[in-house]
């Protein structure tokens, strides 16, 4: 007969929490959640889901503007924040109490609470202590706020969601997923937005070519992009703007509604009492697990954001799930993060897959980089000029594909289909082989024959690529 409570203690009712919460509960194991604020985690509260949804508001702009090309004429139109902020509202709330119901339906207990760990087998919530076989940290993480004069006058991406207004001038602080996602949001709703990065070029990380089509897309839209560039102090004016001064342009400042910081999230771990109980921390903050999700205590554990290292939904859920069979299932199961796709639901949006370029270049001693620039069939009539960029990374020796790259719409739909393929192997000639969809944008990936061959040493800045119009 187990002692304990529970089997399982999960903090944190967020994607990798619940998920593992109810696998671990319909493994027959007896399970508790809590969850201090509402069941769904940044995911549903405030990150991807609403960000989707503000996604699609502020696209509606392009499509207005793009339907005269194509004969309809377009009466004036006015957009309300209040009533898309209300919609998203509603459309959360129904999200996180179906969170909720599935939890109750798993047979997972639900609580609210702040819980805290008090030793290796007991949490306590609410003033009561429970003991517990096992615990689960799935706190997730939290906005990083560089400590500048006046950041309190700052907001994140935790407040924009919740803004009463639109604000007509934003600054954006970051060059990353959140800052670049909201960089076409707020200008799309119709925000003039400045966007401030201490590097030089969004997107650090992403291919090189990636990341230049973006931001030169963005530019072209009319995002304002300061590079090498950073906030020094933030001052509230009388008329309750904000005046901006940067670090780096003498008396120079900027005067806006609004700042946004998006630069990174840390793991959230305060208050849970791990460092008393001697749960190692690794020097980013993170709760340090091994391949199964176990922290150096036996009973304790931790997946998603709170572990520092890949901060995506699908992961935490992927890893929630292989620790609860690796707890209570028959074999333990380490999650498998290769070939991890990823989006930026930026305007224009990113898909990538696998390796960059720059990846590919430092293991393999030669590769193949096929690449395509071209105007969508949209905008030969659209008249918009906006350009979508793919590319296919292929190791010269084997003929795999190592990456795929998009800047353009729908990259995210169409690199999900081109991750099974490279998740599974693929050589280019298998995408040779497969018969083009005409006419679509996706074609152009299994019909690119133009290719640059790279040695490691060679000059990266020597690259050029192939362009078109796909009209
Ligand atoms: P990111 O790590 O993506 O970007 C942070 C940005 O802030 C970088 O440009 C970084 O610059 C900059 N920065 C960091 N510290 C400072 C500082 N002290 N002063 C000025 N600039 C600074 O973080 P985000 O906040 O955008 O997003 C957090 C994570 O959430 C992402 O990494 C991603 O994993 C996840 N996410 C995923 C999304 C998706 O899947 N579509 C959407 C949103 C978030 P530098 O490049 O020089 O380090």
């Amino acid at each position: 007969m187990n002692p304990y409570d529970y089997q399982l203690f999960v903090i944190g009712g967020g994607s990798g929490g619940v998920r593992a919460a109810r696998i671990a509960s319909s493994l027959g194991a007896r399970v508790a959640i809590a969850e201090s604020y509402r069941y769904g985690g940044t995911c549903v509260i405030r990150g991807c889901v609403p960000k989707k949804l503000l996604v699609y508001a502020a696209h509606f702009a392009e499509d207005f503007a793009d339907a005269n090309g194509f004969g309809w004429s377009v009466p004036p139109v006015e957009f309300s924040w209040p009533r898309l902020i209300a919609a998203k509202d509603k459309e959360i709330s129904r999200l996180s109490a179906r969170y909720e119901d599935n939890l109750v339906g798993s047979n997972v207990i639900t609580l609210y609470g702040t819980a805290r760990v008090v030793d290796a087998h007991t949490v306590e919530i609410n003033g009561q202590r429970i003991t517990t076989e096992h615990i689960l940290i799935a706190t997730g993480g939290t906005p990083f706020l560089p400590q500048i004069p006046g950041i309190e006058h700052a907001i994140t991406s935790n407040e924009v969601f919740d803004l009463p207004d639109l604000p007509s001038r934003v600054l954006i602080v970051g060059g990353g997923y959140i800052a670049v996602e909201f960089a076409g949001i707020l200008h799309g709703l119709g925000a003039q937005v400045t966007l401030c990065y201490r590097g030089d070029q969004v997107l650090r990380g992403f291919d090189e070519d990636i990341r230049a089509h973006l931001q030169a897309e963005m530019v072209k839209k009319g995002i304002t992009v300061l590079l090498h560039q950073d906030v020094a102090q933030l001052e509230r004016l009388p008329d309750g703007s904000l005046s901006v001064g940067f670090a780096s342009s003498g008396d120079s400042s900027l005067a806006v509604d609004a700042v946004l910081y998006a630069t990174g999230r840390i793991p959230n771990t305060q208050g849970l009492g791990l460092d008393d109980i001697g749960v190692a921390i690794d020097r980013s903050g993170g709760v340090k697990v091994d391949a199964y999700g176990k922290t150096n205590i036996d009973s304790i554990h931790a997946v998603g954001d709170v572990t520092h290292r890949i901060a995506l939904t699908p992961v935490a859920i992927r890893e929630g799930v292989a620790l609860a069979k690796t707890l209570f299932g028959p074999t333990p199961i380490a999650t498998d993060l290769t070939t991890v796709p990823s989006a930026v639901f930026s305007q224009p949006p990113v898909g990538t897959v696998g390796l960059t370029e720059e990846q590919a270049l430092s293991q393999c001693s030669e590769i193949d980089v096929y690449t395509s620039i071209f105007k969508n069939m949209r905008h030969s009539l659209s008249g918009r000029d906006e350009r979508t960029l793919m590319k296919l990374i292929v190791d010269s020796a084997s003929q795999r594909v190592l990456g795929a790259h998009m800047v353009g719409s729908d990259a995210p739909e169409i690199i999900q289909g081109l991750a099974i393929a490279i998740h599974m192997g693929a050589t280019k000639a298998d995408f040779d082989e497969t018969v083009a969809l005409h006419p679509s944008a996706a074609e152009e990936f299994v019909t690119m024959r133009d290719k640059i061959s790279k040695k490691r040493s060679n000059d990266l800045s020597s690259f050029s690529r192939k362009s078109s119009d796909k009209t």
